[in-house]
């Protein structure tokens, strides 16, 4: 970070302060979030944690997460003050205001010092004080090493260890994407000095499914499974009575969209999910297809290169009509052998 010193001295005497994190919190975002705030408790502040939605139950493990504040109607007028009063505000794990929905508006017109600590790509220059990378594998990456920067990581116990883990174990992939560094396996080895029990974050958080969970993975792999050969691509669609048939949960989707890529020869996979409101897409990919250039150009989102969300205000069978379209434009890029025939 620039300015190093500066952000010491801002954070060496009590101040108020709110962090905030992206929609739909995952565990780096999460992570990332309570990890910062018990460390900021710990310092002497006055800290809130304000997510724009709820967030998976297998991230209520997490120290803090009940006093986080979920940004809904109830607390909206209480969300608004905490964020006016903020001497300091940090935005963890997105990189632009839009991301936080409605709370946006309201951080950047807030005269409070912002902090953005983050790895998506093309960050929004709304931050006084900036730790960014799109090297780093997760933000709890990129906040460990700000805490080492400022020589405190004494402060780092093992609770701290625990959502700082979280963050870097989900967003690697369980160490298997290529974001897994060397870095990465040093910062884990360092947190698992402080106390981290890495089997019991990984069972807390991918061994702990409802059966209804698994019963629509099942459904989802068995019915709902598209493979376009000639594409690479492989996309899976869920409507919105599908949701409710397999009383789905916030996260009970999470990870659906890794199937498809785990298919051989899969160079882009797709989950399109009819949430009501709007119709929510998450794209991954292997290798050089960016699926942030994709969700950015025709579905007015972002992310990393391999990792990307985005929208549609379409319907469902309308989107995933323009999705396939829209994969005409890309054929040689997703199967540069297209001349042949594909073998399999
Ligand atoms: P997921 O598919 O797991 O929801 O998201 C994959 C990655 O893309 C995450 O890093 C997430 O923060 C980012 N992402 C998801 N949806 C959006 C979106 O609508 N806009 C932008 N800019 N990024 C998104
Ligand atoms: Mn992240």
């Amino acid at each position: 970070m620039q300015n190093l010193d500066a952000f010491k001295e801002l954070l060496d005497s009590p101040k108020k302060v709110a962090i905030t994190t992206h929609h739909k919190p995952d565990a780096d975002a999460l992570g990332s979030s309570l990890g910062l705030a018990a460390f900021l408790k710990k310092k002497g502040h006055e800290v809130s944690v304000i997510t724009p939605t709820d967030y998976p139950v297998f991230l209520h493990w997490m120290k803090g997460h009940k006093e986080v504040i979920i940004y809904n109607q109830q607390n909206e007028a209480n969300s608004h003050k905490i964020i006016s009063e903020a001497e300091v505000i940090f935005c963890l794990d997105f990189s632009s205001l839009h991301r936080i929905n409605e709370l946006g508006e309201k951080v950047r017109q807030s005269s409070a010092v912002k902090v953005l600590i983050d790895h998506h790509l093309e960050p929004e220059d709304f931050a006084d004080f900036t730790k960014w990378s799109t090297k780093a594998a997760a933000t709890t990456e990129l906040l460990y090493e700000l805490i080492v920067e400022m020589g405190e990581e004494n402060y780092i116990d093992k609770d701290i260890a625990e959502c700082l883990y979280a963050g870097i174990m989900t967003d690697t992939g369980s160490f298997r994407h290529p974001n897994t560094t060397k870095n990465v396996h040093r910062i884990t080895a360092a947190l698992m000095e402080k106390g981290a029990d890495v089997s019991k974050v990984s069972r807390l958080i991918y061994d702990t499914s409802s059966l209804e969970k698994l019963k629509l993975i099942g459904y989802a792999l068995s019915e709902k499974l598209v493979v376009l050969k000639e594409y690479n691509t492989a996309y899976i669609t869920i409507s919105a009575e599908e949701l409710s048939r397999f009383n789905s949960k916030t996260g009970d989707t999470e990870g659906l969209v890794n199937y498809g890529l785990s298919i051989e020869g899969i160079v882009f996979a797709v989950v399109i999910i009819d949430r009501k409101d709007i119709i929510k897409m998450s794209f991954r990919s292997v290798g050089d297809f960016s699926v942030n250039e994709f969700a950015k150009k025709h579905f007015g989102g972002g992310g990393h290169k391999n990792a990307a969300g985005g929208k549609s205000n379409l319907s469902l069978p309308d989107t995933i009509k323009r999705f396939e379209e829209l994969l005409l434009q890309y054929k040689e890029k997703l199967n540069p052998h297209i001349k042949k025939p594909y073998t399999s």
